[in-house]
């Protein structure tokens, strides 16, 4: 989104032209610590990530989708 302010190394753009977070080989997003998997950038992170629920749904079901 244009208000967004991630470090430009983290992000890329798709094969749409719309403009996202990179993920490395490992398929997680670039911004994620591996070893905490705590968000590097919390206080930049995108809107896309802001607006997410913590606990919602969606969260729950990426969180038992990853094993946890
Ligand atoms: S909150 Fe967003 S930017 Fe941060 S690690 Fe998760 S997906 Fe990446």
């Amino acid at each position: 989104m244009a208000e967004d302010d991630v470090p430009a190394e983290m992000s890329m753009v798709d094969r749409w032209g719309g403009w996202i977070m990179r993920r490395l080989d490992d398929g997680w997003c670039a911004a994620l610590d591996r070893r905490t998997m705590l968000c590097t950038i919390y206080a930049r992170r995108p809107s896309v990530c802001r607006d997410y629920q913590l606990g919602g749904s969606d969260c729950m079901q990426e969180r038992a989708t990853a094993g946890l």
